[in-house]
């Protein structure tokens, strides 16, 4: 058996991150940003309203109230060119351009017109600026809008639009193959045949992969057979910048998946026992001159989850261009024991995890045992790391893996 860091430092060294691509903006979302992107329009572009109210000189408010002449109206998107003179005003909305002349607007709340709609009351004092917004207020031509090596937020795409870019330079989000291995696996739908259960892996992994932000490609079910198997990889990596296969990758009569994977990675692969509990056994290569990603993880489905933590997502978001490759991991106060006996592995516990009051994390409960029992995981929002020796007691801390902030509701009471 090699420690968990081995097999992942293992898989880290034979990784290439992939070519840049123009994207189009609304297609970035969560890629890797990989250039410095630079502003070349101000925002705003022209002074303007930042207030639905009048716009006027604020040396005419001096002994506010003051009753002023409303010569007009301008809309935001209004290009007539209005000059204001003293004692006038012009009615404005937000976003529309200030007025040659005047220089700050009053709210709307803070005037009263008359019903006829050519003279208002401006009722306070205002200075020069006031309510107006300036060119480059919020950004200036040539400065930094988002570095290279960042995860584009909504947010951030809004900024590259004010821009007027069509696209970014970006990390493209990998695609990535699924095929579930086994003669026992039966798709949705009909009624199950003697010995045959329901094909897991793939749903969940393509869910797992999409939460994730990649790109994912259905390669279907493999029956175990090489041949079978063989065929399905390839068409992956025709079209896929990684595949993950599952099953067939321990020591039963007909695990071929890490055979195949040896041979289709021509020397560039590596099967191993890696000390963790659950997930063990796992099948690993590059193929191809590109040296596209195979993962064969184990086939139980708890297995198959903590095998796309602990390697498929990592090495996923180094190919997308991501400087941070693993989930966060937290010190977590135990409110249940984590009980274990030694066996020279790390355990991976499913848990679930909330913050307290007391400003700490605290494990609330932990997943049954057995790599079967995926109902008993599903809820969990934290994995926690526990390793060799005689587990943890109610009140000390153990590291967890935080898969998501927000903890499932507490079981409804019936
Ligand atoms: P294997 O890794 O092929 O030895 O499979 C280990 C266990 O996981 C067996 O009980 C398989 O039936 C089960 N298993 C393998 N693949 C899947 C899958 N795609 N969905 C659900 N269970 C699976
Ligand atoms: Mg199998």
């Amino acid at each position: 058996m090699i420690p968990l860091d081995e097999a992942q430092d293992y898989v880290r060294g034979t990784l290439v991150a992939l070519e840049p691509v123009e994207s189009p903006l609304d297609e970035a979302l969560g890629c890797v940003t990989s250039e410095r992107v630079i502003a070349r329009e101000p925002v705003p572009s022209f002074d303007n309203s930042s207030m639905d109210g009048y716009a006027l000189r604020a040396a005419d408010t001096a002994n506010s109230p003051v009753q002023l002449r409303v010569i007009g109206t301008i809309l935001a998107g209004d290009d007539t060119k209005w000059r204001l003179g003293e004692g006038e005003a012009l009615r404005i909305m937000t976003g529309a351009p200030m007025p040659e002349g005047a220089d700050s607007v009053c709210m709307i709340e803070e005037t009263s017109d008359d019903a006829s709609g050519r003279s208002v009351v401006i009722g306070r004092t205002l200075s020069a600026g006031d309510f107006v917004r300036h060119p480059g207020d919020d950004i200036g031509v040539g400065q930094v809008l988002v570095e290279s090596g960042v995860e584009l937020a909504g947010a951030q795409i809004g900024v590259l639009a004010s821009q007027g870019f069509e696209t970014v330079r970006v990390s493209p989000r990998p695609r990535v193959g699924v095929l579930s291995t086994g003669n026992e696996l039966s798709g949705p739908g009909g009624t199950l045949g003697t010995g045959k259960i329901r094909d897991i892996n793939r749903p969940m992994l393509l869910a797992l992969l999409h939460h994730s932000g990649f790109a994912t490609t259905d390669l279907g079910i493999s029956g175990d057979d090489p041949t079978h198997i063989a065929a399905a990889l390839q068409r992956g990596l025709e079209s896929c910048d990684a595949v993950v296969a599952t099953g067939g990758v321990s020591v039963g009569d007909v695990d071929y998946v890490k055979t195949v994977l040896a041979e289709i990675c021509e020397g560039r692969a590596r099967w191993m026992q890696v000390a963790i509990r659950p997930g063990k056994p796992f099948a690993y290569g590059v193929a191809g001159p590109h040296a596209r990603p195979i993962f064969g993880l184990a086939g139980n489905p708890v297995s198959t989850r903590i095998g796309f933590e602990m390697f498929v997502r990592p090495a996923l978001r180094f190919l997308a261009g991501q400087q941070v490759l693993e989930r966060p991991t937290l010190n977590m106060v135990l409110d249940c024991p984590l009980e274990r006996s030694r066996d020279a592995k790390l355990h991976l516990v499913h848990v679930v995890s909330r913050l307290h009051s007391d400003g700490q994390w605290h494990i609330e409960s932990a997943a049954r045992h057995g790599s079967h029992l995926l109902n008993a995981v599903a809820n969990a929002n934290a994995i926690a790391m526990v390793p060799d020796g005689d587990g943890f007691k109610v009140g000390q801390t153990v590291r967890a893996l935080l898969l998501d902030a927000n903890p499932p509701p507490p079981p409804s009471r019936q």
